[in-house]
């Protein structure tokens, strides 16, 4: 199993699995753009995507644009057994959920909870974009 791009220099990005449920959220990531799954019901966001809302039971959820602006609840850096080092963090965004995922474009040593981060979109190891996050 292969963590490192052909060049060495960046942690190799999981490709995300596609089901029924994520299609569109996937979709969107390929035009740089991060959907949140939103309730009628009960008028929350949630994440990961899923059509009953995890809150209140309800199926009627429906897609929603993030602003993709969000601050650090709590990150590691991975240095041990890897071959690249490499951020991971749970984001609370704006809208009020919490995403794994990783950290980009900074200093891990430099990494605090309560920074301010931005989405950004990456290319994975089998070509499709996904998510993570950069400091402002
Ligand atoms: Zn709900």
């Amino acid at each position: 199993m292969s963590q490192v791009n052909p060049d060495n220099k960046e942690h190799r990005l999981p490709s995300p699995i596609s089901n029924p449920e994520n299609i569109d959220f996937l979709a969107a990531a390929q035009e740089n753009q991060l959907l949140l799954k939103y309730c009628n019901s009960c008028k929350e966001a949630h994440y990961y995507p899923r059509t009953i809302c995890p809150h209140c039971g309800s199926d009627d959820t429906t897609w929603v644009k993030s602003n993709g602006h969000g601050e650090i609840y709590s990150y590691t850096v991975m240095r041990r057994g890897v071959a690249v080092p490499f951020a991971m963090a749970y984001v609370r965004l704006q809208e009020g959920i919490s995403m794994l995922t990783h950290l980009t474009n900074c200093d891990f040593d430099s990494i605090r909870i309560g920074q301010k981060v931005k989405v950004v979109f990456q290319e994975t190891e089998d070509g499709q974009k996904t998510h993570l996050f950069e400091p402002i």
